[in-house]
């Protein structure tokens, strides 16, 4: 029983999932959360594709907010692509966080809220375990935790990665969203922008998830967009604020030390989509490869990698050349979109694999190989 403990730091979906494989596998596993609530508070629009999710949690149709069937990337002109979704959810995050824990623990992982890690050293003894620090908020007490892997699926600030020396010179987008009352067609609305991303995403139609991404001036740039789409006083409309960092993909970076025995899952290993953002469907494919790393004794960066190394790698691509844009190239963008060949396209892939169509779109339309050079030089 020796080399089975698993010591994990965040109950987000990325430390709940490993949790739930993990002790699935037969490992005996805690996960420490620094909230008291699990899913609380939330910084989340909580868009997935329901085929992801399904085929990797049976997603219960109560966490399930709303279904869209369409979006609409919107240039600074106003002109707009309208694309179908074939599947796309919208759903209460806090719920879907505690489903995952939920599984873990019927698979038998212990959970102990209002626990935060503080940091680790490495033992003594011939085998040589990890002994985390963590602190009981309730009883203020610093606890010893001997374990033989420790991950750190704590999100975009990890500390487990700062312990390790594995944060780098990671950079954020600034995150800012509130639930407010807003009426509406039930599309979701996408405004790409030199000054970040911004989106009104429905909870039905009279009430929106409203927010932007961005890497500097957030506050403005939120205030000016939210003004546009709910108009002066918006204030006192609101119903719920999210707020938080978005890690931006950083290929250069570590996501395990070289003994394997530290592992990043999720954002702590900057595992998000750069152009949309999105992290969720990626920080269960991570915990999936550190669950099999662990088990199966592999390297769990290029099990991870193997999956979705390419896909977050062109991401970061269109990210990068998206932020040299002009609003003239938006523009452009958005028209060339608009063309119904290369509209077939973006509607039959799925976004989270620009791999299986980046090349399609590019042979189909070179204008856009002149855009997309912009990313590289
Ligand atoms: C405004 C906004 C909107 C977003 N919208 C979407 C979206 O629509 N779709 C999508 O796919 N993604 C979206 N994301 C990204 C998504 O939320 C993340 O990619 C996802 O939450 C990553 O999961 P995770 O488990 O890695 O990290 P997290 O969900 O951040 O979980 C980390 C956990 O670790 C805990 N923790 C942190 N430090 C410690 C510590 N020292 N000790 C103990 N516990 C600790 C935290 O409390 C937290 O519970 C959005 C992000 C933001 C900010």
């Amino acid at each position: 029983m020796e080399s089975k403990k698993i010591a994990i730091v965040g109950a987000g979906p990325a430390g709940s999932f490993s949790a739930y494989l993990l002790a699935k596998a037969g490992f005996e596993v805690q996960v420490f959360e620094e909230h008291a609530t699990i899913g609380e508070p939330v910084a989340c629009t909580g868009v997935i594709t329901a085929d992801v999710m399904t085929k990797r949690l049976q997603l219960p149709k109560e966490l399930i907010v709303n279904r869209i069937a369409k979006a609409r990337i919107i240039a600074p002109n106003d002109e707009f692509i309208e694309v179908k979704l074939k599947n796309d959810i919208i759903i209460d995050r806090a719920g879907l966080d505690r489903h995952i824990a939920g599984m873990a623990k019927e698979a038998g992982a212990k959970f102990y809220t209002n626990h935060r890690f503080e940091t680790f050293e490495y033992g003594n003894s011939e085998i040589k375990k990890i002994i985390a620090a963590v602190k009981d908020k309730a009883k203020g007490e610093t606890k010893k935790i001997e374990t033989n892997y420790l991950i750190g699926a704590d999100g975009p600030i990890s500390s487990v990665a700062k312990a390790a020396g594995l944060f780098g010179n990671r950079q954020f987008y600034s995150g800012i969203q509130v639930t407010i009352p807003v009426e509406n067609d039930n599309a979701i609305d996408f405004y790409p922008s030199r000054e970040g991303i911004a989106w009104l995403v429905p909870e039905n139609n009279g009430v929106a998830r409203v927010g932007i991404a961005a890497k500097k001036e957030a506050n403005s740039y939120f205030r000016k967009f939210i003004t546009a789409v709910v108009g002066e006083g918006f204030e006192k409309k609101i119903i719920g604020w999210q707020a938080g960092p978005i890690p931006i993909y950083d290929p250069k970076l570590k996501s395990a030390t070289k003994d394997g025995k530290v592992l990043l899952v999720g954002d702590a290993a900057t595992m998000v989509k750069a152009p949309t953002l999105g992290g969720i469907n990626q920080s269960l494919i991570g915990a999936e490869a550190a669950a099999a790393a662990i088990t199966e004794n592999k390297n769990y960066e290029s099990l991870w990698k193997e999956k979705m190394g390419t896909d977050l790698y062109l991401s970061l691509l269109m990210r990068k050349a998206m932020e040299r844009f002009n609003n003239n190239e938006y523009n452009q963008l958005v028209a060339t979109f608009k063309k119904e060949k290369n509209k077939a396209i973006l509607e039959s892939y799925d976004r989270d694999e620009p791999r299986k169509f980046a090349l399609k779109l590019l042979l189909k339309e070179p204008k856009l190989i002149l855009l997309a050079m912009k990313a590289l030089f």
